[in-house]
């Protein structure tokens, strides 16, 4: 199977919505009047952002769900999207299911695949989304002031724990691996939630990189600090089953959970519960943002908790 042949069967579809899809030397897309084009790349490199072991219909699912994430931190709709694909070989039993799972999930969000490149090498995906959001209206990183409340979306620190039963430091009964695993492998981009929060949200951020970490951005470029609980960041059971340790690593450090992070201004707790029942999504409020530079974590007594040490790495 040829490079042309490969790209005609498994990633060519008529479009809908874009004004030119694959098969040009460009892709045409055409936003909305009064809409700003929003833009984000994401590649995902074997051993690093994967395990060999994933199946290839949750890396393609993935791929896409890892740059849809980052459309709906900034509250924008999902248009389109190009595939930069390298791959050791031409092969069917891969080319596939990898199809499937992106397509799929492209399909349940409506974005379509409009173009890209493809060429052997050590398997590589990268993934280019486009989203289109109202002029001026995008959540950004920047917006977060003293006295906003901290929320997240879903249970963080599954993908963690997933990854440190694959890496043997610990064990799980096979039911829990199972569910911690789908939580590492297929992630739900907050695309509505992201919709939802347009006008709402002060600042947001997407959680790839660890909750601690990803915080520390929006609070150094909304020039704040902020007070974390962290026994108030939701877990699941799986989790909540593990020693202490392991859960305040896991959500405080972990990466890879792809829920949103948000700020909102105290008074609209009850808005923001309400964007997240219309989003499917349970929302959680976390910790305050402050005028004092900083990020304090305390336990469920107040008591501040020491995270000089945790590091924010991950499939490091
Ligand atoms: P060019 O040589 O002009 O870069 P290519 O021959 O690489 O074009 O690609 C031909 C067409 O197929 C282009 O429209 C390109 O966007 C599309 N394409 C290439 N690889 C992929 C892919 N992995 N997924 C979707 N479209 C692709
Ligand atoms: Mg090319």
């Amino acid at each position: 199977m040829g490079e042309f042949d490969l790209i005609a069967e498994y990633f060519t579809r008529p479009v809908r919505r874009a004004a030119l899809g694959v098969g040009d030397d460009c892709a045409l897309l055409q936003p909305g009047a009064g809409q700003q084009l929003a833009v984000s790349s994401d590649m995902l490199v074997e051993g690093r952002h994967f395990l060999s072991t994933v199946p290839p219909e949750r890396l393609g699912h993935k791929a896409l769900a890892v740059n849809l994430s980052d459309l709906a931190a900034c509250g924008a709709r999902p248009l389109a999207f190009t595939l930069a694909l390298a791959l050791p070989r031409a092969d069917r039993a891969f080319l596939a299911p990898f199809a499937q799972g992106l397509l799929s999930l492209a399909d349940a969000h409506d974005i379509e695949l409009v173009g890209g490149d493809t060429t052997a090498g050590p398997l590589n995906i990268c993934i280019t989304v486009f989203g289109e959001v109202p002029a001026g209206r995008a959540l950004l990183r920047s917006g977060a002031r003293a006295g906003d409340r901290i929320w997240v979306s879903g249970r963080l620190g599954d993908a963690r724990l997933a990854l440190e039963a694959f890496r043997g430091t610990l064990t799980l009964p096979g039911e829990d691996f199972t569910a911690v695993r789908t939580a590492m492998e297929t992630p739900t981009p907050r695309v509505a939630l992201g919709l939802a929060l347009r006008g709402l949200a002060t600042s947001a951020i997407d959680l790839s990189d660890g909750l601690l970490g990803d915080l520390g951005h929006v609070l150094k470029a909304s020039g704040a600090g902020a007070t974390v609980e962290r026994d108030a960041i939701p877990r699941s059971g799986v989790l909540a089953r593990q020693s202490a340790a392991w859960q305040h690593t896991c959500v405080l450090a972990g990466g890879d959970d792809y829920e949103l992070l948000f700020t909102a201004p105290a008074d609209q707790d009850d808005a923001v519960r309400a964007a997240g029942l219309r989003a499917g999504v349970d929302v959680t409020p976390i910790g305050r943002i402050e005028a004092q530079p900083g990020l304090r974590v305390v336990d469920a007594q107040g008591r501040p908790v020491d995270i000089a040490e945790r590091g924010f790495d991950h499939f490091a």
